[in-house]
């Protein structure tokens, strides 16, 4: 081999040792930089705190798990909070179960979705009116415990849509275009939740609705 030679072959090896550097480095910024990127979110429409994750095994509701909730007649057990069902943020969360979360999912896509888009609307937020309360039905002194004293209750009073818009059951509810949506998501509830009440039932429903996971032997209650 001439020096000409050797030299070449040298410079060769430590080109090829530099493209190794390089490559090394590379790699070691890219997993870093991975390490440090903020995980991405479910929900694009959504700008959720990292705590909030999916709940209830099911990856479309957010939401955090709060420990269970024990007072008298009143409680949870494995309650969550919930953010965000299926894209679709809840105003203010809701401390609700499992199994009234996965039927709210359950309802914004078989129901809600379906009707907004039937009337050229996409629903970006639910107004949440009420979910956990240690309270009586109505308020009422005497009453029997409200299934919201269960977690198995949620109160919706009103939408709002992606071009921003908001709906409210009390201002909206009989008047065109949003009649027929309002009733159409009613009907929908009416089956997978067992209790579901709103404007027309009573003073007290006017502005909301209130949508329940219990379960009677005579069939849904809906009123
Ligand atoms: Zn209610």
């Amino acid at each position: 081999m001439s020096i000409f030679q050797t030299s070449v072959a040298q410079m060769w090896k430590r080109n090829n040792m530099m493209k190794k550097l390089i490559y090394i480095f590379t790699i070691v910024g890219l997993i870093s930089t991975c390490g440090s990127r903020e995980p991405t979110r479910v929900d694009p429409v959504l700008d959720l705190d990292n705590s909030i994750g999916s709940v209830c095994g099911m990856a479309s509701i957010r939401g955090t798990n709060e420990s269970s909730i024990s007072n008298g007649g009143c409680g949870i057990n494995n309650p969550v909070k919930v953010y965000a069902v299926s894209g679709i943020k809840l105003s203010s969360p809701a401390l609700i179960n499992c199994e009234t979360a996965r039927t709210l999912d359950g309802w914004v896509n078989s129901s809600l979705k379906p009707q907004a888009k039937a009337i050229g609307r996409t629903v970006t937020e639910m107004n949440m009116m009420g979910a956990y309360a240690c309270r009586t039905r109505n308020h009422r002194a005497g009453a029997k415990l409200s299934e919201h004293s269960k977690g198995n209750a949620i109160d919706i009073g009103g939408f709002t849509f992606a071009d921003g818009e908001t709906v409210t059951l009390l201002n909206d509810y009989y008047s065109s275009p949003y009649k027929s949506f309002m009733s159409n998501i009613r009907a929908g509830a009416c089956g997978p939740f067992g209790t579901v009440l709103g404007p027309g039932t009573d003073s007290l429903h006017a502005n909301h609705f209130h949508f329940d996971i219990a379960r009677y032997s005579m069939g849904a209650y809906c009123k």
